[in-house]
């Protein structure tokens, strides 16, 4: 028998147990925080170098490279080991499910990646570690090596659009999955709550694990509070 898709949508919740804080969530530090959120908006990071050298030393402050993953990470590496079918749709940047083990094929990163940086200018792409290395040789705002434009990393900034390619893949597997895991995320904000939806409107089993009540609780088929590193490898033992 074939087995059923296992959707999987991670949120900052999955990530605090890594250390890494909710920095984009409806309430997270940036969205508190006016003048960081400045530093993660395209218009002011274009606009403004002193936002981008700013922005630069925050990178290199926050230490986000050097994470590890956590229990929960690891469990929905090893489901996929198992066997089983299974996509994760994040929206994290952290890179944590690839790190678990979590093939990058399989892994959609709805607001794009930390590890990497894109140049505004020609499209070019590096890694953030050597980027960083290049602030920590002394360039405050280090240009694209290629034409000289600005570097951002590739993530979806406030004020980008997210990939629509990306986004299109999500929707399919929001549509064909048969159990749809939304982990340590609100579901307040788009498209996690849209892909929540679009899953349960399929006939998908809804499964939610979050702290805080998220406004498809009362769609889900089951409502997990407890904590994630230990409630989600539970959950996915007896899906595996
Ligand atoms: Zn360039």
């Amino acid at each position: 028998m074939k087995k059923p898709l296992v959707a999987v949508l991670s949120g900052a919740g999955i990530s605090t147990d890594s250390g890494i804080p909710d920095y984009r969530g409806p309430n997270g530090l940036w969205r508190r925080d006016p003048e960081a959120e400045k530093l993660v908006t395209y218009e002011y990071y274009m606009g403004d170098p002193e936002i981008r050298r700013r922005a630069w030393r925050m990178r290199r402050e926050a230490g986000t490279l050097h994470a590890r993953p956590n229990a929960a990470h690891r469990a929905v590496a090893e489901l996929e080991r198992a066997g089983v079918p299974v996509r994760v749709l994040t929206q994290n940047v952290d890179g944590l499910h690839q790190l678990a083990g979590m093939p990058a094929r399989k892994v959609l990163e709805l607001h794009g990646t930390a590890r990497g940086v894109v140049c505004t200018g020609c499209g070019a792409r590096g890694a953030m570690e050597d980027a960083l290395a290049r602030v920590d040789a002394g360039e405050e705002d280090p240009p694209c090596g290629a034409c000289g434009g600005v570097l951002k990393p590739a993530t979806v900034m406030f004020g980008e659009r997210l990939d629509p390619v990306v986004l299109g893949e999500a929707l399919s597997i929001a549509k064909a999955c048969e159990v749809f895991v939304a982990v340590g995320t609100s579901l307040q904000v788009q498209p996690a709550a849209g892909l929540a939806g679009v899953a349960a409107d399929h006939g998908a089993r809804l499964v939610v694990v979050n702290a805080e009540p998220t406004p498809y609780d009362d769609r889900a088929a089951e409502v997990i509070r407890e904590p994630i590193g230990t409630a989600l490898p539970e959950l996915l033992r007896g899906l595996g």
